[in-house]
C-alpha cells in the first residue's frame, strides 16, 4: 500500500487505454497526438467523476513525451517523469473555482510568450473554467485569439454553458458522458481484487449504481467501505442511507398487488426512521428499472409512474403525503386502514358553520372535538358520549379512509330527513371528492346507519371559489390540513 495517497488517486489513469468509458474521446485524442495534429485548445465538459482532468492530464503528457507509442505518453522519459511528479515548469495547472482573479490570466498572458523550459509545449489545465470571472474570460480570450504555436490550452468544466461562446467556439470541446454502470462494477471489482477488499456478490454493481455515473465517486465509496470489512449491497445502503433493498422490493410488490396498506405501512415506516423518501423513490425507480430489465415484465407498467414520482417528490412541500397520495392512486384506498383501535378519525377544522335554519341542530358536539385535537390518542375517549356526528365519521373512515378525509371538515345538519353537509370555502377538492359517484354512494350507504329516515343526503360548498380542479399539490396540502398524518400515523 502507498500509505496515505488515496486510492482514487493511486489508480488514476496514466495512460488513455487506461481511462474507463470515454472510448471516442480517447481515439480522438490519441489519433491527434500520433499525427502531431493537435489543437491549441481543448475543452473537457461533463459531470464530475467522468475523467476530465485525467484527460486532461495525460493530453498534456502525451504532447510532451520525447517517445510516444501511438499516441500515448510512455510516462518514463525525462518530460513525462517531470509533470507525473508535478516538477514541469511546463505544465500549469489553474483552479478556475479557487482562482477567479484576473491576476492568474494576466500572468498567463504574460508567460505564454516564452517558450516552454524543457518541453514542446506549455500546458495550460484550467479546471473549472467557468469560474473565470469575465475580465479573466476577456484577458484569455486576447491569448486564445493568436495562441503561440508552442502552447496548448486544456479546460475542464461541468458546466459549458456558463462558458461564454468566445472561448467554446475556439476550442476543441468533447462531451464527457456519464460513465456505464457496468464498466464503472468491472473496474470496482478490479480494484477490489488489487486491494484485497471482499466484494459480496452483486456488491461490484450495486455500488457502481449509487455512484451515478462518476468513477470516482465509485471508488471513494469502495475505499471506504473496503476498510471497514466485505462490502455487500447491505453495506452500501447502510453507508449512504438507503432504505433496505428488502422494503423496497416490498413497496413494489405492495403496488403490484395493490396492496395499499402494505404500502402505506411502510412509508409510515420509511418516515418513522426519518428516511429520506426522496431517495426512497430514487430506489424505487432503480430497482423496478433493474427488475424489469431482467425480465420481469409485470414491472413495465409501472415504471412511468415511477419516473414521475422520482421527479416530484423532491419539490413536494411533504414527501409522506405526496407519496401517500401516490400510493392511494396507485392502489385504491386500503381495505383494511392501518391504524390502531382508538385514533379517532381527523378533526374538523375549527370553522364557523352556517346555519341554514333555525331547526337545523349542528351535529357534532365541542367536548367530543377537544378530545380528537389532544396530542395523544386517548384511549379512554368514552364511546357512549361520543354524537352521531363523531360516529359516522368514524364509520366513513372505517368505510374508506378517503370517504373519512373528505368529510372531517364537513359541518352536518339533519332536518326532516335530509342530511346536508356543508364544506366551508377551501375545501373545493373535499367537496367535488364527495361528490364523484363511488365515494357518493359509499357516504350514503354510511349515512343510513345513523339516520332514520334518510331521504336525501345533501352535499354544499359553502366557498365562492369559482369551479376548478386542484393540482396535486394543492390537493396534497388540503388533504394535509385534515389529515395531519392520520392514515397511516404510527
Ligand atoms: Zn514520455
Amino acid at each position: 500500500m502507498t500509505g496515505e495517497l488515496s486510492l482514487y488517486r493511486r489508480w488514476r489513469p496514466k495512460r488513455f487505454s487506461e481511462v474507463v468509458g470515454q472510448d471516442v474521446v480517447v481515439a480522438t485524442l490519441k489519433r491527434a497526438v500520433a499525427q502531431g495534429k493537435l489543437h491549441h485548445a481543448y475543452l473537457f465538459a461533463g459531470q464530475r467523476g467522468v475523467g476530465k482532468t485525467t484527460l486532461a492530464r495525460i493530453l498534456a503528457r502525451a504532447a510532451n513525451c520525447l517517445s510516444p507509442e501511438d499516441g500515448e505518453p510512455c510516462n518514463r522519459c525525462p518530460n513525462c517523469s517531470r509533470i507525473l511528479s508535478g516538477q514541469s515548469l511546463d505544465v500549469v495547472e489553474i483552479d478556475g473555482a479557487s482562482h477567479r482573479g484576473i491576476d492568474q490570466v494576466r500572468q498567463l498572458r504574460e508567460e505564454v510568450t516564452f517558450l516552454p523550459a524543457g518541453a514542446r509545449y506549455k500546458v495550460y489545465i484550467i479546471d473549472e473554467v467557468h469560474m473565470l470571472t469575465q475580465e479573466a474570460f476577456n484577458a484569455l480570450l486576447k491569448t486564445l485569439e493568436e495562441p503561440p504555436p508552442h502552447v496548448l490550452f486544456i479546460f475542464a468544466t461541468t458546466e459549458p454553458h456558463k462558458v461564454p461562446a468566445t472561448v467554446l467556439s475556439r476550442c476543441q470541446a468533447f462531451w464527457l458522458q456519464p460513465i456505464p454502470e457496468e464498466l464503472i462494477a468491472a473496474k470496482v471489482a478490479e480494484v477490489a481484487k488489487a486491494e484485497g477488499f471482499e466484494l459480496a456478490p452483486g456488491a461490484a454493481e450495486f455500488l457502481a449504481r449509487r455512484s451515478g455515473g462518476s468513477l470516482r465517486d465509485a471508488l471513494v465509496l469502495l475505499e471506504q467501505l473496503g476498510r471497514a470489512g466485505p462490502i455487500t449491497p447491505e453495506s452500501v445502503e447502510a453507508y449512504l442511507g438507503l432504505p433496505p433493498r428488502a422494503q423496497v422490493d416490498s413497496f413494489l410488490e405492495a403496488l403490484l398487488s395493490q396492496d395499499s396498506a402494505k404500502a402505506l405501512e411502510i412509508v409510515a415506516d420509511l418516515s418513522r426512521r426519518g428516511r429520506d423518501l426522496a431517495l426512497f423513490s430514487e430506489e424505487l425507480l432503480a430497482r423496478a428499472r433493474d427488475r424489469a430489465v431482467s425480465g420481469e415484465d409485470r414491472l413495465l407498467p409501472l415504471l412511468p409512474a415511477l419516473v414521475e414520482l422520482r421527479a416530484q417528490l423532491p419539490r413536494a412541500f411533504s414527501r409522506k403525503l405526496h407519496l401517500e397520495l401516490f400510493v392511494l392512486e396507485k392502489c385504491g384506498v386500503p381495505q383494511n386502514p392501518p391504524r390502531e383501535e382508538n385514533i379517532p378519525p381527523p378533526s374538523p377544522p375549527p370553522k364557523e358553520e352556517k346555519q341554514e335554519s333555525e331547526e337545523a341542530e349542528p351535529l357534532g358536539a365541542p367536548a367530543a372535538k377537544e378530545a380528537i385535537q389532544g396530542e395523544e390518542p386517548c384511549s379512554e375517549t368514552p364511546q357512549k358520549e361520543e354524537d352521531v356526528w363523531t360516529r359516522l365519521l368514524r364509520a366513513a373512515w372505517e368505510k374508506r379512509a378517503d370517504l373519512g378525509v373528505f368529510l372531517a371538515p364537513a359541518a352536518a345538519t339533519y332536518v326532516d330527513g335530509i342530511l346536508r353537509l356543508t364544506l366551508p370555502e377551501g375545501y373545493r377538492f373535499h367537496y367535488e371528492s364527495l361528490k364523484e359517484k363511488e365515494i357518493f354512494a359509499a357516504l350514503q350507504e354510511v349515512a343510513r346507519e345513523f339516520f332514520d329516515p334518510l331521504l336525501a343526503v345533501e352535499v354544499v360548498y359553502a366557498g365562492n371559489d369559482g369551479p376548478r380542479s386542484l393540482t396535486l399539490e394543492e390537493a396534497a396540502r388540503l388533504l394535509a390540513e385534515s389529515l395531519e398524518g392520520e392514515i397511516i400515523n404510527p
